[in-house]
């Protein structure tokens, strides 16, 4: 069970986040995300905590903590600005407070929480069809809760949710100890709200793709920006790879090995050092592997650490690629096949943990 919706005392809730996890642990959960009531005010104190309790209880509990936040009570048109904050900070669920009945929340909340993309729109109280037909399309999760007085409407979002195709949640809204909802309570939240079985277990399914992969929560969106150096002879080749890889930084471009060098050389000399390479292997004058060959050697001469070393992605065509992969393997860090996909090469940028 995994419920994507708790609050701990950087808001209201009673407990601090290791007390809540454990608790959680115990009452047959596998996974939580807090999310703590936030608005402009406050993004910048819970979200940083949050991640870095995350990261540490992670490490060692058998158990998933989900940085996450409830943008709360936030009027309608800030909802987006707060919602893109809160990720910047590390949010990885984005939860919006939606219209319960119980509470004055201002008319449009739902409508700007969907407009927003956000990832579930809570207790949304008495949801448009117009709007579940939105979230529906946009991936939007509608929540089924098992917290008093904002349940009133549970029957009505799992009606509405139905007719659109829009998927649900089933979470506790926990601000205490006893309401945190065993996987057996939740299954009797969803039945009691008109739902089957199966749905519980669809739900579960839409909350597991916020499980984070180990290892990356507190990673930064987006790593600072990157120096980078694009070597080709091919004047297509380089612009083709500038675009794909400028949202992550600055690429500088060389057309053959020998300019390469000479621009590593220099960046090595100033300590403005490269974080990675993209590397033709057949260029005209100096090739790819001889420029290889010299960066390892600079980097060598200058005693630098392994994880000091630039990164280089060798690009290849398909033949060359046999013969160099065995010979090359320990000096470049990997390999794209030319014509070089830029989604392929994003993803090896981000195996080297460059890029988020
Ligand atoms: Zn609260
Ligand atoms: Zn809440």
């Amino acid at each position: 069970m995994i419920d994507l919706h708790t609050h701990t005392i950087f808001s209201d809730g009673a407990l601090i986040p290791a007390e809540l996890a454990r608790r959680a642990q115990v009452a047959g959960l596998k996974a939580m995300a807090m999310t703590d009531h936030g608005d402009h005010s406050n993004l910048d104190f819970i979200i940083p905590r949050l991640v870095t309790v995350a990261r540490e209880l992670n490490a060692v509990m058998p158990f998933i903590v989900i940085p996450g936040i409830e943008l709360t009570h936030v009027p309608p048109p800030l909802i987006a600005d707060a919602a893109k904050k809160a990720r910047d900070l590390g949010a990885r669920v984005v939860v919006v407070h939606g219209e319960t009945i119980v509470e004055p929340v201002c008319p449009g909340t739902n409508q700007a929480a969907i407009d927003a993309r956000v990832d579930v729109l809570a207790h949304p109280g008495m949801i448009s069809e117009a709007e579940a037909t939105q979230a529906a399309e946009m991936g939007i999760l509608l929540e089924i809760t098992g917290r008093k007085g904002h349940s009133l409407t549970n029957g009505h979002v799992a009606r509405m949710a139905q007719k659109t195709g829009a998927r649900l949640v089933v979470n506790s809204d926990s601000h205490a100890p006893g309401d945190l909802m065993s996987p057996e309570w939740a299954q009797k939240v969803v039945l009691g709200a008109g739902l089957t079985e199966a749905d519980f277990q669809a739900m579960q399914l839409a909350a597991a793709q916020f499980l984070p992969k180990a290892g990356t929560i507190g990673a930064k969106h987006k790593a600072a920006p990157l120096k980078m150096l694009i070597v080709d002879d091919d004047a297509v080749s380089r612009m083709v790879l500038c675009r794909g890889l400028e949202p992550h930084g600055k690429c500088h471009t060389a057309s053959n090995g020998r300019e390469a060098i000479e621009a590593f050389r220099k960046a090595l000399a100033t300590n403005e050092k490269f974080d990675l390479i993209c590397l033709d292997v057949m260029m005209p004058d100096v090739d790819g592997r001889s420029a290889l060959t010299q960066i390892r050697f600079l980097e060598e001469d200058r005693d630098l650490e392994p994880e000091q070393r630039v990164k280089i992605i060798m690009t290849t065509t398909l033949s060359e690629r046999k013969d160099i992969e065995g010979a090359f393997r320990d000096q470049c860090d990997a390999y794209v096949t030319k014509p070089v996909k830029i989604q392929d090469l994003l993803e090896r940028v981000r195996q080297l943990g460059l890029i988020a």
